[in-house]
Parts: C-alpha cells; structure tokens; sequence
C-alpha cells in the first residue's frame, strides 16, 4: 500500500472549503498537513500559514500543494512550489495565461514532478458517458447555455471582474471543459461578442460562434445575471438524436430518454483526488490547455461591447 501524500491547501476561500477539504478529509489517497492563506485561521487543528514561503521554512514534510486562489496569483505560487519539489494540483483555470500554464508544465517536467491542471467538471457523472455515445455519431451542431447569478454563485468576488479574473467565462470555461471532452471533432472560435460592464475590466455576458473542423456550429451562451432558473447545459445535435448534458454534465439523456441523474456535483473532487493520486505514483502530469486556449480565442476574436455598470 502506497503512503498517502501529504499535501497542503493554499487559498482558503470558496472552493477550498466547498470542495477540497471535504474530498480530502474523505480520500485514503490524500493527507491534509497544512493550509495557507493570507487571512484566516488554521483547519482541523492543522498548522496554518500566511505565505507558502513559511510552510517550506517550517520544515513540516509536504508532498504536494492544492492552489485555491484566483487565476491571478497562480502562477508565482505554483513556480516556487515546483522549485520546492513539491506536485502541484491547479484548481481551473489553470492559469491567468497560456504562455505561463506552458512554462509552469515545463518547470514541472524538468524538476520532475506533478503537474495537475484540473477541470474539475470534466469529472461530472454525465461527462464520459457522454464522450463515449459521442465518439461515433456525426455532429450536427450543439449549443452551450451557462447563465447563472453571480451575485449568488460568486458573491463579493471582486478578483473576477479584474483583467485576468475571466468574468462569466470562469463558470464558462467549465462548459468548454465539457465540450472539449465529449466532442469527436476540435472546435475553433468563428465570432464572439463579449459584454464588460462599463466599471469592470472583465466580462458579465458573452455570446460566442465556433466551428468544428467539418463545418459544424456551437453556439455558446454565457450570462452572469440569470435570475430565476440557473442553467448549466449542453446539447448535442447528431445523426442518431440528440444527447443533452445538464447541470454542468450531471443529468444526461440520450435520445429523448428519460435522464439520468447520475450523481450529485460533490462526486466531481473525489474523481480529480484520485486522478491526482494517479498522476503522483505514475510520475507524470495532466495539463491540458484546451478549454483555456478557446478562452483567448474568444478575445482575440470579439467585438467587445461596453454595458451597464455592475455592482454587487
Ligand atoms: P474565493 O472564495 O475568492 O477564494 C480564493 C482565495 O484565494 C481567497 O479566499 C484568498 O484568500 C486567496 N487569494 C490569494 N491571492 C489572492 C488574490 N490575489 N486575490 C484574491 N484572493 C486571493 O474564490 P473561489 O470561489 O474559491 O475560487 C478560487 C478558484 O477556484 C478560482 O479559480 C475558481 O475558478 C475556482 N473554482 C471556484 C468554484 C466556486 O464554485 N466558487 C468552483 C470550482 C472552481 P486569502 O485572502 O486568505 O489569501
């Protein structure tokens, strides 16, 4: 039996709490030894630090890092981590940048170590199913709808309407997480229309028109200010019907089937804990830049309206 690999949460906001900490606390594979963060107290009695540069100089023996922060702060964090030897978990976006995720891929490579850039809605119960039905059929066009309320999904969040906070397309990036996943054929950026309210430097809206490489159209819709139902979906046109991925790849029907609600989104950590493990023992990384490099697409591609002011 392999030891589990102590590991270290840096970040401790939304997600560290929602997510990782339950999926680590139940995980075999998995030990939390520390958390770090510059404000906040320490978890579970563990030892609790302000900057990552205090847990190597504590001595406290660390395997890996798991980086909760914002897009921004990402990559300096993630460069001295691999310069400690330590295996790295990205939470997604993997990077504020493609030229920067590729160099910390690099680094990682050279020092030896994990890299794990996670897409943590690729691990939805619907999403591999999906992929398999999928990979036969000939697509006719599918179209991604992601409208949710930032004001409750993400509240107080300022970081997201910053330059490199990503706006609507940090839940939007999941969905292209999905789509680059399940879909047989690469996607390129054909027109995009990106809405930045006129206080923000990061978008609130976006609609967006790619290709794939026979000529078929999906059209993404991403919206964050969706009052009332929140939709997170995907649908796919094909020869055999049509395949439907809802709540952010959890609910699959296939072919006016009845849906499967195969699994609450809770089973999506565990499933990127296990494949970190995986990575960890068999020596190598995961990053894959796709969903991102449509992102960059998207913005070298748009026309960029300004709109109404948003405040929280
Ligand atoms: P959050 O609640 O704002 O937490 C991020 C934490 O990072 C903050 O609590 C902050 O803690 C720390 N931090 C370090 N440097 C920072 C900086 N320059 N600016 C702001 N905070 C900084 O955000 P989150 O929702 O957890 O999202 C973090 C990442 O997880 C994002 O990339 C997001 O896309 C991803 N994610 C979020 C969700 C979700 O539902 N919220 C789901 C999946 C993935 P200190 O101030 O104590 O350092």
């Amino acid at each position: 039996m392999t030891a589990p690999i102590r590991l270290a949460v840096v970040g401790m906001g939304k997600i560290a709490h929602d997510q990782h900490l339950p999926a680590i606390a139940a995980s075999s594979n998995v030990d939390l030894v520390a958390t770090v963060s510059r404000q906040g107290g320490s978890v579970e009695g563990r030892p609790f630090f302000h900057d990552v540069r205090d847990l190597a100089d504590s001595g406290i023996a660390v395997d890996a890092v798991a980086l909760c922060t914002p897009p921004q702060a990402r990559r300096a964090i993630a460069e001295y981590a691999i310069e400690q030897g330590w295996h790295v978990f990205l939470e997604k976006p993997p990077g504020a940048t493609l030229a920067e995720v590729v160099a910390l891929r690099d680094a990682a490579a050279a020092r030896g170590v994990t890299l794990f850039a996670s897409w943590h809605s690729r691990y939805a119960a619907g999403v591999e199913p999906a992929r398999h039905w999928l990979a036969d059929r000939e697509i006719r066009g599918a179209s991604i709808i992601w409208r949710e309320n930032v004001r409750h999904w993400h509240p107080g969040q300022d970081w997201i309407f910053e330059p490199g906070g990503f706006g609507v397309f940090d839940p939007g990036i999941n969905a292209l997480s999905i789509a680059t996943r399940i879909l047989p054929r690469p996607f390129f950026v054909d027109h995009a229309e990106i809405d930045i309210p006129g206080n923000r430097a990061s978008p609130i809206a976006a609609r967006i028109g790619f290709r794939d490489a026979a000529g078929a159209e999906i059209a993404m819709d991403l919206d964050f200010l969706q009052e009332g139902p929140q939709s997170w979906d995907i649908v796919v046109e094909t020869d055999a019907g049509t395949l439907s991925l809802f709540r952010g790849g959890a609910v699959l029907s296939i072919a006016g089937g009845a849906p499967a609600d195969a699994a609450e989104l809770h089973g999506e950590y565990p499933g990127l804990y296990r494949r970190f493990a995986t990575l960890v023992h068999a020596g190598t990384s995961d990053v894959d830049v796709a969903p991102l490099r449509l992102v960059a697409d998207a913005f070298l591609r748009a026309r960029i309206n300004r709109v109404a002011d948003f405040d929280w």
